[in-house]
């Protein structure tokens, strides 16, 4: 299969925004390292998993590199519920996708394990965009382990992190992108901004900055109130995405963090091209499109993708964009919602 440019792949992700067009294999595939966490956040999923934790043989990522290498993926993020740094094999991990064409590799961490040699290691070796979770509950969280901070160490670590990273890209010539995002109960724009100014001042190397609600991370609890008020539209993430577990489970997205479901295979058993072009997939697609997306239990009660009934808009902090920070949600949702219609 003829390989994407890096603005072919950009572009080809935008149209699947826009439109649910047919593939035979996902663009990006979030591709979890390690389950486990080296913190115990309060308000963290990681509470409610039943799952054992475990670390993703490295030969079982190399037989999803391969795959993918051969069948067009162009992205991936080495993290879906756990802290990827754990993984003793993460910086073998991003060479062997790098080596192998994948043109955008990311991670989400929460940086406290990052020190000098892991940091070098992982820009020299292709990372793309590294995204710091940067909430001040970590600080909190770490008063359980044995290195506890308080909120001022922990921001100080943070913006060291930042700095050997800014050094690291420049040595190697790295196209790396640093972004930190910090979760917010107050949603307003008043404090979208205000959080933004802060970080912007407080990490000056970084290059995007994010600030994302907080939602209820129980897979039973609706992530918005009063769910009645918004039309549900199909989710893009059907089209672009599926999510792979240490454990080699496969579902749609990390909000079926006990993989129970949305459970499409495993690759243990079968491949990505199997799990995305099966039955079970379909169904999810057919049925989002038709109208049915309610059918699929935390799909009903997800904030992804909803348009409110009276005003047309996006409900606020609504997810699915990352990267075009300029282009509202709402645009792009309308789009969705109207091509329901058709
Ligand atoms: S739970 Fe949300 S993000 Fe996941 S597939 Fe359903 S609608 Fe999409």
């Amino acid at each position: 299969m003829k390989k994407r440019t890096y603005q072919e792949y950009r572009k080809f992700w935008k149209e699947l925004e826009r439109e649910p067009i047919k593939t035979d294999f996902p663009v990006h595939l979030d591709i979890e390292l390690t389950d486990a966490c080296n913190l115990k956040c309060s308000f963290c999923f990681q509470n409610f998993m039943e799952y054992k934790r475990s670390l993703m043989p490295y030969e079982t990522f190399t037989k999803i590199i391969d795959e993918g290498s051969q069948n067009g993926l162009c992205a991936i993020k080495l993290q879906s519920r756990g802290e990827s740094f754990l993984h003793p094999k993460i910086a073998e991990c991003i060479k062997y996708a790098k080596d192998n064409g994948i043109l955008d590799i990311q991670v989400t961490t929460n940086a406290l394990l990052l020190n000098d040699e892991k940091i070098d290691l992982v820009v020299k070796n292709g990372l793309d965009v590294l995204i710091i979770s940067y909430d001040l509950v970590h600080a909190e969280a770490t008063q359980k382990t044995p290195k506890p901070m308080t909120n001022e160490e922990f921001t100080v670590f943070i913006q060291e992190v930042v700095t050997k990273l800014d050094k690291a890209r420049k040595k190697y010539n790295s196209n790396l992108k640093i972004r930190i995002q910090e979760a917010q109960e107050d949603y307003s724009a008043e404090n979208i901004a205000a959080v933004e100014r802060k970080n912007k001042s407080l990490f000056p190397e970084a290059d995007y900055f994010l600030v994302n609600p907080i939602y209820s991370s129980h897979e039973d609890a609706p992530h918005l109130a009063n769910l009645d008020q918004y039309t549900f539209h199909p989710c893009s993430y059907l089209w672009q995405r599926l999510t792979l577990y240490a454990c080699g489970s496969v579902t749609t997205c990390s909000r079926d963090y006990n993989c129970k479901f949305n459970r499409l295979g495993n690759v243990n058993s079968s491949t990505v091209k199997e799990i995305w072009t099966s039955p079970a997939m379909k169904d999810l697609r057919d049925r989002h499109l038709g109208g049915k997306r309610e059918e699929f239990h935390i799909c009903a009660l997800c904030e992804n993708y909803l348009i409110n009934k009276e005003t047309n808009e996006a409900p606020v902090g609504c997810t699915g964009i990352v990267y075009d920070l300029k282009e509202t949600p709402t645009k792009k949702l309308v789009k969705l919602g109207k091509y329901r219609k058709k």
